[in-house]
């Protein structure tokens, strides 16, 4: 018997279900009634469930797996960019300035163009843009463009002007003004934390109803790919609110486990609130801080300098003090840490904080996190397994950025986005995009971490290959986890939130170099279809 009478609001049938609970792993059938798995089993389990109401959904075999989580994605700053910002994921720098011009004519007087997804590595040109590059579209407005992977900026001389920036300005604290190497002169380039006073100052805040609108525009764009969960790596005060409004307006149709953004972190203690408040849509994550650079940017904090440099080993965002401090205090609030790093050094500075905060004041399960947590090494995973501490590591990279491998090299890459080690020192490990940085669909990030292989060909870490079985599990049951929600959603298990994705076939028997390429038929959400191609 369910809340609504005795049968259900939907049968699946002919299905090859994947449930990823142990217990049962393999099913045909399922039946869904007030937003729950009620029944799970053979292809005529749920028949006595079927009343005149019910939506029958006979699949003929198609696959049907949990719905897909991804555990550090830029949610709603994504979709507010793509609403006001030029998406600059374009082949050459002459189309990039046509895209920025074009949002001249959507711009007010004093307003900023904003462009997002450059990469330098995949123009024709292979360079930066420079304050040449952006002067040539407009100097009436300040430009700001940001690279695909966040952390580099290029200005305008109008935006350099705005934020005084002049060439005899030294390098803030934890970033960099880029320089020209003749002239010493500002080239326009802005490293890391350099480009704060102008991110969250000088530009003003999208409008509500822009978020709004960049709500149901990343909503719909994640819910195509499968995705009905994900933890938004980044969430600030009006980011919040307009999760929330969406949630009472019924347009957010994802469920949200919000890493707040540091500066948030007193405000919520203050009001007695730690990770984990809220409901099965919307609720607070862990706090988010940034203690190096990226991958994508080649600016992660390594013990071995990049290829091609002797001293070049990126840039360390905290000091190490910074770092402990501020894990104390958030760890002895009650919260999940979640901090970003990337490279071998910063991880281990990390790991110490959180070791040091666990012994300063013992707590169960706190589950803190390594954002990215690309570069590992024995010691490091050691360190991990012994403080419970998850990896959100980059699933779509080795086939998206195969270019930028080269840099980090074949040596290192044997330890980087390390999903094999992960799994064999017992550590959990999510799947993960940072979208924009990496893209979001969740089977080109199965296929990356099954092949390990980019997208001319070229393998990269053969050593940290994992299985499809295995890659399905870190992109739903641990996501689910590394929000503490292994008990509410992750699995096809009855008493479970009825979130799936049906998919036209089965990633564990295509050739795995085509996971990317199976359609997505159907998202459900709570029982609702959310997408349906
Ligand atoms: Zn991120």
């Amino acid at each position: 018997m369910t809340q609504s009478g005795r049968h259900a609001q939907t049968v699946i049938k002919n299905a090859n279900i994947i449930t990823i609970d142990p217990r049962t792993p393999k099913a045909s059938s399922l039946a869904i009634s007030d937003g729950k798995f009620i029944a799970i089993g053979d292809n005529t389990a749920c028949d006595s469930l079927i009343g005149p109401d019910t939506e029958v959904l006979n699949l003929s075999g198609k696959t049907v797996l949990p719905g897909f989580i991804d555990a550090h994605i830029h949610v709603l700053n994504s979709g507010i960019r793509h609403v006001m910002a030029a998406d600059c994921d374009l082949p050459n720098i002459p189309l990039i300035q046509q895209a920025l011009r074009d949002r001249i004519k959507e711009t007010l007087p004093g307003g900023w163009i904003q462009g997002f997804k450059f990469d330098d590595t995949k123009t024709q040109e292979k360079r930066f843009l420079f304050k040449s590059d952006l002067d040539a579209v407009t100097t009436e407005y300040p430009i700001m463009v940001a690279h695909r992977a966040g952390h580099i900026y290029y200005l305008n001389s109008t935006a350099l002007a705005a934020a005084n920036f002049d060439d005899n300005t030294p390098d803030p604290p934890g970033g960099r003004l880029g320089r020209d190497p003749d002239t010493g002169g500002l080239n326009g380039v802005v490293y890391e934390r350099a480009i704060e006073p102008i991110r969250f100052g000088l530009i003003p805040p999208e409008t509500p109803d822009i978020r709004q609108k960049g709500l149901i525009t990343i909503c719909k764009m994640l819910n195509q790919v499968g995705l009905t969960s994900v933890h938004d790596a980044r969430v600030i005060q009006t980011e919040f609110d307009a999760y929330q409004n969406g949630l009472d307006n019924a347009e957010l149709t994802l469920r949200v486990y919000a890493l707040m953004y540091h500066p948030h972190f007193e405000a919520l203690k203050n009001a007695g609130i730690k990770t984990g408040f809220g409901n099965e849509f919307l609720r607070i994550g862990g706090i988010k801080m940034i203690a190096d650079g990226a991958i994508a940017a080649r600016t992660a904090y390594i013990s071995e300098p990049y290829i091609g440099s002797d001293c070049d080993h990126g840039i360390l965002a905290m000091t190490q003090e910074e770092i402990e401090t501020n894990v104390i205090n958030m760890h002895n609030a009650g919260f999940q840490v979640c901090i970003h790093a990337n490279g071998d050094l910063t991880i281990d500075m990390v790991l110490d904080s959180y070791m040091k905060a666990q012994k300063l004041n013992p707590r169960t399960d706190t589950r803190h996190r390594i954002e990215h947590c690309s570069l590992v090494n024995p010691d490091i995973l050691r360190k991990m397994r012994e403080s419970n501490t998850i990896a959100t590591p980059f699933c779509t990279y080795v086939y998206h950025h195969g270019e930028k491998m080269p840099f980090f090299g074949e040596e290192r890459l044997k330890w980087m986005f390390a999903q094999k080690s992960f799994l064999d020192y017992g550590i959990t490990s999510t799947g993960a995009t940072d979208y924009p940085p990496g893209p979001f669909e969740p089977l080109l990030g199965i296929q990356s971490c099954v092949t390990r292989t980019d997208s001319n060909g070229k393998t990269w870490g053969v050593e940290q290959q994992i299985s499809v079985d295995e890659a399905l599990k870190i992109y739903t049951l641990n996501g689910a986890y590394a929000s503490f929600e292994e008990n509410i959603k992750g699995s096809i298990t009855e008493g479970k939130l009825a979130d799936l994705v049906i998919l036209s076939d089965d990633p564990r028997t295509v050739d795995p170099n085509t996971i990317k390429d199976i359609p997505v038929e159907r998202t459900i959400l709570g029982g609702n279809t959310v997408f349906e191609k």
